[in-house]
């Protein structure tokens, strides 16, 4: 007869033999991507994920809270019609113009997967968004990295040297927080090979946009996220602007149902009614974030030019920074050996009162 202990060790040799066969059966080229790791537990100041600090915004708030039963149980309308209007309308082109996905991270992956076949380029920037090499990797394709160059500007030629099917952008860009300037989006615009994919995440808070260029009769797709400046990242909202036909292209890949029905409610509330709202919080930004570039300086870190909710600060030891951080309530986002810059931590701008907490900290942790 088996014991409960003759059971365990007969189950684990199954679980061992199991994960063998899974690594033996799963894509190759997939065993050196991770899962994405974020930090664990909640921190009085969590200045990491760029995010509203102010919080979520008040139509959107009150919508779910009046969440119907028809919201719950069944599907939602199949490419969210009624949110692609409404974003058309905030960003001034008419709906057909508008993917709409689970996050922008969705539509981005959606059109990396649509405009290029496996083995295929995507050329990007480094440093820039960290899922976009890993969005290539598990889409088949070769992201290949082009360092930016001393002034934080993308290198225009290398990049198109690459012959690259996709060319990604990133405008203001994270990890830097710099504008790309409208001639050097032009140019790749102008002699690419392939879809430009413009990424805008954080265009609320600076940098021109290039929502325009969408139409420009070249294949341009323009991303933007409910994310950041609307504060509504938990709900999973991003979306894209591009010319109908290259729009169907992105909707294709990305399949039906992605966005779920709270979502498209909530942001078609916030995009009716608290747009004043986001406003007032984006101008609390860009004011904060001047005043907290300025204190930084007063106290010996030099910080990157932003355009966008956050700023980068090079250290010395950027682990070591954000752990002393960390154990005083602040929590920031720890990047090393960043191509050009070296270590650095990059911090969210929030509230006034907050940016005083990271000040503070910051000096008693040097
Ligand atoms: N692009 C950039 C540059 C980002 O920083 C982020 C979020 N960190 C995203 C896209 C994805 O945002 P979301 O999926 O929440 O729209």
């Amino acid at each position: 007869m088996l014991t409960a202990n003759d059971n365990r060790a007969a189950g684990s040799a199954a679980d061992n033999r199991g994960a063998d066969s899974v690594a033996a059966l799963a894509r190759e080229s997939y065993r050196g991507i991770a899962l994405y790791s974020t930090p664990r537990g909640r921190c009085s100041v969590d200045l990491s994920d760029n995010t509203n600090l102010w919080g979520a915004p008040p139509a959107a708030l009150r919508t779910l809270a009046a969440v119907r039963d028809e919201d719950v149980t069944r599907y939602p309308v199949a490419y969210e019609p009624a949110l692609a209007a409404a974003l058309a309308d905030y960003v001034g082109v008419s709906a057909d113009m508008i993917a709409c996905g689970c996050g922008s991270d969705d539509v981005l992956d959606s059109a990396i997967r649509a405009f290029a076949e496996p083995g295929e380029v995507v050329c990007l920037p480094e440093p820039s968004f960290s899922m976009i090499p890993v969005f290539a990797r598990t889409n088949g394709l070769c992201p290949v990295a082009i360092p930016l160059t001393r002034s934080f500007d993308v290198d225009v030629d290398a990049m198109l040297e690459t012959g690259a099917r996709i060319i990604y952008l990133c405008s203001p860009n994270n990890p830097t927080g710099g504008a790309l300037p409208r001639r050097t989006v032009e140019q790749i615009v102008e002699n690419a090979r392939g879809l430009v994919i413009i990424d805008q995440a954080y265009a609320e808070f600076g940098g021109d946009s290039f929502t325009d260029l969408a139409s420009s009769g070249r294949p341009v797709l323009v991303t933007r996220t409910m994310s950041k400046a609307f504060g509504l990242a938990g709900l999973r909202v991003g979306f894209g602007i591009g010319s109908p036909e290259l729009i169907a292209e992105v909707l294709k890949a990305r399949g039906p149902y992605k966005v779920n029905a709270l979502g498209e409610r909530a942001a078609i509330a916030a995009l009716d009614s608290d747009r004043a709202w986001v406003d007032e919080r984006v101008d609390e930004v860009v004011a904060n974030r001047s005043d907290f570039r300025a204190e930084l300086a007063k106290r010996g870190f030099a910080s990157l030019e932003s355009s966008a909710n956050f700023v980068l600060v090079p250290v010395d030891d950027c682990a070591a920074t954000a752990s002393r951080l960390e154990r005083a309530g602040i929590r920031v986002r720890a990047l090393p050996g960043l191509t050009g810059i070296g270590d650095a931590i990059r911090i969210a701008i929030g509230p006034w009162e907050m940016m005083q907490r990271c000040l503070d900290a910051m000096v008693a942790s040097a």
